[in-house]
């Protein structure tokens, strides 16, 4: 074998031993994020091109899931949360997957069936139900009514959200 034949010999193992790497990459992300067999078709993970907000001009709504996933004919969102440990979904994390529920319903024209939520031990499977999305009909028709209003009521009970909060030194409304 001659020097070219050698050289063109390495370079194509080179190229072969950097796609292996790229694939195991890539398989282990997906490990890390728990997500579940199905069709990757979107990412707002920084690991593919960059995305488009999904939007739904009706609902004056748009947002950016961290998947989409083909399952099952449907597609399915899917919202990571890698350092949250809890036994049963927030009720903030319920609200923001149903809003992803409704955008991919506007986008694609079909409602999904459920989301995804995913916290640091284990995926929750929410059904996106009537009972959910006029949940969340009626939580961005408040949201746009306060929008309005010069003093809004505090509208949770937990403390660690005023503690890592931003308006924490001048809001009279804070929990300590
Ligand atoms: S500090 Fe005030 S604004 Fe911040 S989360 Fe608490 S109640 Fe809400």
């Amino acid at each position: 074998m001659g020097p070219i034949q050698v050289a063109l010999l390495l370079a194509f193992l080179l190229i072969l031993f950097l796609a292996f790497l790229l694939w195991r990459r890539a398989m282990v992300g997906r490990a890390g994020t728990g997500l579940p067999k199905g069709q990757i078709v979107y990412s707002d993970m920084g690991q593919w091109e960059e995305t488009s907000p999904l939007y739904a001009p009706r609902y004056a709504l748009a947002g950016k899931p961290d998947y989409l996933l083909r399952i099952d004919r449907q597609t399915i969102p899917v919202e990571v949360k890698p350092s949250r440990r809890a036994p049963e979904p927030y009720a903030a994390d319920t609200l923001q997957l149903a809003a992803y529920c409704l955008l991919v319903e506007e986008t694609t024209g079909v409602r999904p069936a459920y989301g995804l939520l995913r916290y640091r031990d284990q995926t929750f499977q929410i059904p996106f139900d009537e009972r959910l999305r006029q949940t969340l009909l009626a939580t961005l028709h408040d949201m746009r009514r306060d929008l309005h209003q010069r003093d809004v009521a505090r509208s949770h009970t937990e403390p660690v959200r005023c503690r890592l909060c931003g308006q924490r030194a001048h809001c009279e409304q804070r929990l300590d």
